[in-house]
Formats: C-alpha cells, structure tokens, sequence
C-alpha cells in the first residue's frame, strides 16, 4: 500500500539526534516507497519567535542542508518551504473557525509549551493556534501517514477533528485523516535529562556536532547517581547512557548483555560511554561530512528548496480549491 506522507520541522535551530531516531531516519526508509513531501515550517517557528525573525530566516538553508545529509532525497522527496505556499495560510484561516479556543488551550503539548516558555501573560495568538496552522500543511497535502515523534501526537488528534468537522458540515469527503507513523524511540531525552531533546531548550547534540562536542556530551552524560563505586550494582532504568544506547546502538545483544553486568555490578561508567560514544561518532561523522559539503553551495541548496515548494504550491492550491468549492466560496 501507498501512504502519502507530510511531515516537517520548525526552522528554528539545527536538526539534532532527537529528529533522527525521531523523525528523520524513518523518513529516509519512506521515500523508497511512498509519496513523501517534507516542510521546513518556518512559520510555525515565528509562532515563538516573532521578535527575531532572523532566527527563522538563518536556519532555513540548514535545515535543507540536514535532510540531504542525513540522505533524503529531492528526487524521492519534495522538500519545501511553508512560507511560500500562501494555500496553507489560507486553509489556515478556514480551519480556525472550526475550532474553539478551549480546544486550543487542552492541547497537552501547546499547554506544557507555554509553561515552559513562560508565555502566560503574554502568549502570541499565533502560537496558540499553531496546530491549525498544522492542520492545513497536513491536510493540503492529502497526508494519510505523518512520521513523527510523540509530543505532535495531540497535532494529529486536532487535524483529524477538524477533517471530520469539515466533512460534516459540507457533506462530502474532501479532507483526509491522518495517522502518525512513531518510530521505536519517539521521543528521546536532552542532554540534561529534564525532557525530551529539544531545539529551544538547548538540550541537544545536533547532527553538525564535531567530535570533540560528542566527546564532551557523552562524558558529561547523568547514569545512576547511585553507582559509585565499578563493583556496585548499577540501574539501568532512567540512565541516560543505557537510553541512548538502546536508540542508537545497533548491536542489541551486546546492549542487554551489559545492562546484565552493569546490574549485577562490576561494570563502569566509563565503559558504557566510550561504547555510546563509538556509536554517536561513527554515525554523525559521515552526517557532519555530508552537511559541510551541502553547506557550502547554498545556491544548490535554494534551486532545491525552490522546485520542491514549486511543486508543493500546486498541490495545496488543488486541495485549497476544493476547499473553497465545497464551501460554496469558488466565484472567481
Ligand atoms: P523546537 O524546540 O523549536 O520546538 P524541536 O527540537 O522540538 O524544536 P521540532 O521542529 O518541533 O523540533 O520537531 C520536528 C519533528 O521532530 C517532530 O515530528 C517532533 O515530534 C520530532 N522530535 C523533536 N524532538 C524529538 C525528540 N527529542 N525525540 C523524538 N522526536 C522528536
Ligand atoms: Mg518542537
């Protein structure tokens, strides 16, 4: 069977092991099969960021630059920019009619957002409507499967209660639901260990880190504060290294065999992260190669951007003209 795909990222930073084990390495394996377009949500980033715009604008081209790297294709997949494609802002302002403020506030993951960006008394109203705004990416597209981590769940949750609503009220079938695709590890820790990695908290270990910063990361990694001497007995649950070994350690019969040692006792700290640490550099180091070499051609990098959101820009308006057909609202 084949899925339509649609997922994206905020351009809000680089890309970092948190999308790759979340996002990006599932994506990599869908585009052999399905039809897939990826957005760099560079509006969705202004939602949080509306007084530096800059942010948003400098991080675009590295976003591109991290899909080729990590090997998404602009043969098998159209990558594209939200900004230009004026059909998802207007699909946006539809939508937002079908939905009450009191939804938006019940968002589970727009509601911890808030706290933890100390939004309060001054929350921007486009953050709160952000997952409107995803709505309309999700839903132009036609997307039947969307791979993401696990905080975009309640987005997926909210997009399918607008298509229903939608349907509904013109009496036709013109949008589709979705479901999530969630990888095996959908929702990795940050460095500090307080939540999931993330670009805004600074928590990362980006897929441009060079050696030394992997280095540095992995040593000052939390394990089990209660394994002090090598010959106690260690926990594994909540150990940060033993989480980032089972995302990225491919060898999971050595992983379980240490998780037995380190809980009977006898194995060190040490050990665990050099092995985590072999993991990290063999698989950033051709990453980190490949983004250097994109990076330094961002005219390549634009002509790719520019003819994925070509193509993307047809697509919404098809959907945003059925949109406004089924509304009653096509006069021109
Ligand atoms: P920001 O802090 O600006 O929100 P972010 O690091 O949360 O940035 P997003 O661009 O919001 O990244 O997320 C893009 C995709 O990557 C989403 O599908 C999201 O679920 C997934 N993702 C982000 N962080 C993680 C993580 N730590 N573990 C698994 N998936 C993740
Ligand atoms: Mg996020």
């Amino acid at each position: 069977m084949s899925y339509t795909i649609l997922t994206g990222d905020r351009a809000t930073g680089s890309l970092h092991l948190g999308h790759y084990v979340g996002s990006l390495r599932q994506r990599v394996e869908l585009q052999q099969q399905h039809q897939q377009t990826v957005l760099v949500a560079d509006l969705q980033g202004l939602t949080d960021n509306g007084n530096n715009p800059q942010k948003i604008s400098t991080n675009v081209l590295n976003l591109v630059a991290d899909y080729l790297a990590v090997g998404i294709d602009p043969q098998k997949t159209t990558i594209c920019l939200q900004s230009a494609l004026p059909a998802l802002a207007e699909l946006t302002m539809y939508y937002l009619n079908l939905v009450s403020v009191a939804r938006l506030e019940r968002n589970p993951t727009v509601k911890s957002e808030i706290i933890e960006k100390d939004f309060s008394r001054s929350l921007p109203a486009g953050f709160l409507v952000y997952p409107v705004s995803q709505a309309a990416d999700i839903t132009a597209f036609g997307a039947t499967h969307v791979p993401v981590g696990e905080d975009q769940l309640p987005m997926l949750e909210q997009t399918n209660e607008i298509v229903r609503r939608f349907n509904r009220i013109v009496g036709q079938q013109v949008l589709t639901e979705c479901q999530p695709l969630l990888s095996n590890v959908s929702r990795l820790p940050g460095l500090d260990g307080q939540g999931k990695m993330s670009k805004s908290r600074g928590n990362t270990i980006t897929l441009g880190a060079d050696a030394d910063q992997v280095h540095k990361a992995v040593m000052s990694m939390f394990t089990d504060p209660g394994h002090l001497n090598v010959s106690d007995p260690g926990q594994v649950e909540g150990n940060m290294v033993f989480t980032y070994l089972d995302a990225f350690c491919d060898d999971r019969v050595l992983v379980a065999d240490l998780k037995e040692h380190y809980r009977r006792g006898g194995l060190g700290d040490m050990k665990i992260k050099r092995l985590l640490e072999d993991c990290l550099q063999s698989l950033l180091e051709p990453i980190r190669t490949r983004r250097a070499y994109y990076l330094a051609d961002k005219g390549e990098l634009l002509r790719i951007l520019q003819q994925g959101t070509r193509c993307a820009d047809q697509v919404s308006r098809q959907t945003l003209g059925r949109v406004k057909a089924a509304l009653g609202l096509d006069f021109f």
